[in-house]
């Protein structure tokens, strides 16, 4: 595929100009040794592609993608006139190490590739350690066989195309334009968010973004990789085996994070908790799946969850644990996503003029 090279330049000198005037540090790709600069700019193409993508998209709406020089693990979004998303270099480097780690572990995901030469101690890495070491060097490992090397790639890749996407979400369906509107009308005192804005309406926006992502991320193809030919045919079609993995690779990912597995109904912060957020997900997914027509939504879901609840358990050396997801999934976790849904009754209305591209779920209230 040709590239054109000036509107390349032109979408990179735009992020960066907006970072700048954000007094966010962009991290300038030309200057970048020249691998890790054509990593870049390959990963800045699929972000592209993510967004050209979209149904419904308003073709003389742009999004301008880039890269921060921050090393913690976060994405933001923006809509200073064209949409803005920039991708930490620290979630680059976090993701990836993650999910070579737990490739390169004989006992995860095992029919995948020869795990005959992974090398790695089946010591456990307890959950905060987990955190703190994938953003060190002394982290660094990779999984010997190069299936596994490439499935992890692949993770990786995936779970980075989840979070452009969900901060896609915030732009096109008119997040930011409406926060950045209801901000010009003064801000609340106690939470520092937009007057007539909460933090369970923060909440519902995140549920919009996510729900966004997961409904794209089920429709991304893997053309082609030698991982997705391990199946065994009689149990799963290949593109259920894609699926699995798929869901494999956005639990891990959310599992990490899981630092405060039953505080499954806190309204107090502007994000609602890992496992109701994956819960949430998980739906989108289903309904995703049976709109493309494939039988068995609800084993797939239930196997690539099984296979990240399993893999993440055996990392942290405390077994299998499901009991967050589980109250996600139940009783706990369902009155939570009604309060989101009801507030998305009042907000939905505000967002519908600044809606770019997709289109916004429907009330249900
Ligand atoms: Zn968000």
């Amino acid at each position: 595929m040709a590239v054109d090279l000036n509107t390349v330049q032109l979408r990179l000198e735009k992020f960066e100009q907006i970072a700048r005037a954000l007094k966010k540090p962009p991290l300038y790709i030309e200057d970048a040794p020249s691998g890790f600069a054509d990593w870049l700019n390959e990963e800045l193409d699929r972000a592209v592609y993510l967004f050209e993508r979209l149904p419904n998209r308003r073709p003389e709406f742009t999004v301008h993608f880039g890269f921060l020089e921050d090393l913690t693990i976060n994405a933001i979004a923006g809509c200073p006139g064209d949409g803005w998303v920039g991708l930490n270099v620290g979630v680059i480097r976090f993701f990836d190490q993650i999910f070579k780690r737990f490739l390169s572990d004989p006992r995860v995901l095992p029919h995948i590739g020869d795990v005959s030469g992974e090398a790695i101690a089946p010591s456990p890495v307890d959950q905060s350690t987990f955190q703190f070491l994938a953003n060190t060097h002394l982290f660094a490992t990779a999984p010997v066989d190069e299936i596994r090397g490439g499935t992890a790639s692949w993770m990786s890749r995936m779970f980075r195309a989840y979070l452009w996407l969900h901060e896609i979400g915030h732009v096109v369906h008119g997040h930011c334009t409406l926060l950045d509107q209801l901000r010009r009308g003064g801000l609340d005192k106690e939470t520092g968010l937009p007057i007539g804005i909460t933090k369970l309406s923060m909440q519902t926006l995140e549920m919009d973004a996510d729900a966004f992502a997961a409904s794209q991320l089920a429709q991304i193809r893997t053309v082609e990789a030698p991982f997705l030919d391990q199946f065994q045919s009689h149990l799963m079609s290949k593109r259920a085996h894609e699926l699995t993995l798929v869901i494999f690779a956005l639990c891990v990912g959310f599992r990490i994070w899981d630092e405060y597995p039953h505080d499954i109904g806190a309204f107090q912060s502007t994000h609602h908790s890992a496992p109701l957020r994956l819960a949430a997900m998980l739906a989108v997914i289903a309904q995703t799946m049976e709109l493309e027509g494939l039988p068995d939504t609800g084993r797939i879901v239930a196997t690539g969850l099984d296979l990240a609840e399993n893999a993440f358990g055996t990392m942290i050396g405390r077994g299998l644990d499901r009991s967050a997801i589980d109250a996600a999934l139940q009783e706990d976790g369902w009155g939570h996503q009604q309060e989101l849904l009801k507030e998305w009754s009042r907000i939905r209305p505000m967002l519908e003029a600044h809606v770019r591209a997709g289109s916004l779920a429907p009330s249900q209230y």
